[in-house]
């Protein structure tokens, strides 16, 4: 199976950081805006299982992601699947029917760069995301046996990118908690 392995910092500096970016001389892709609605499993709380399932839908068309439990929570790093939705609009109905609840909605503007760095591909990020900030993120799609490999990888990033400590919780969770406090 494929591993997410990424890192998240809050931005303080974008013009730094974009000239950080220059640097490592990436290829930019279009922006995207990602609407990604997260569901919670009928039986299991993916809070405390630290699994994750959504829709995302952006201009590039829709896929389901699921996400599995962090072997590694420094580098963020766990089992990932991603697959295309030829028909998304059906899937909230059928989500629904089978008993997963929607906790919320996550909207996102998406800057996206890949660089090489060794033998990975890296994607960073800079997403601005609705009610949340300005984000960086660093990550690489590796299986099993590079694990390590690419942790290492996106530590000197972000050191490279001037990038300071890691953000741990996830965008759904800032929402919550910035939902929470007004
Ligand atoms: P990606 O990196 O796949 O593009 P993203 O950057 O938009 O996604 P992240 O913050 O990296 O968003 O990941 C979404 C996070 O939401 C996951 O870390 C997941 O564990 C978390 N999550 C899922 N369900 C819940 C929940 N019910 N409460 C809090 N957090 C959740
Ligand atoms: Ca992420
Ligand atoms: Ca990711």
């Amino acid at each position: 199976m494929q591993l997410e392995i990424e890192q998240k910092f809050r931005v303080t500096n974008a013009d730094d950081l974009l000239a950080r970016i220059a640097n490592l001389s990436p290829q930019e892709l279009a922006p995207v805006e990602q609407r990604d609605t997260y569901y919670n499993h009928p039986s299991r709380d993916f809070r405390t299982t630290d699994e994750a399932l959504r829709i995302r839908r952006s201009g590039n068309g829709a896929v389901v992601t699921y996400k599995g439990p962090k072997y590694d929570t420094v580098v963020k790093t766990r089992p990932e699947i991603e697959l295309p939705l030829a028909e998304p609009e059906s899937w909230p109905a059928l989500l629904e029917a089978l008993g997963f609840g929607e906790v919320a909605t996550v909207s996102k503007h998406r800057r996206r760069f890949q660089v090489t760095a060794g033998t990975f591909d890296v994607e960073v990020a800079i997403d601005r995301v609705d009610e949340v900030g300005k984000f960086a993120e660093i990550e690489i799609v590796a299986d099993q046996s590079q694990a390590g490999e690419a942790q290492k990888v996106v530590l000197e990033l972000a050191q490279q990118l001037g990038l300071g400590e890691a953000e741990p919780r996830s965008y759904l969770g800032m929402l919550l908690e910035h939902r929470e406090t007004i």
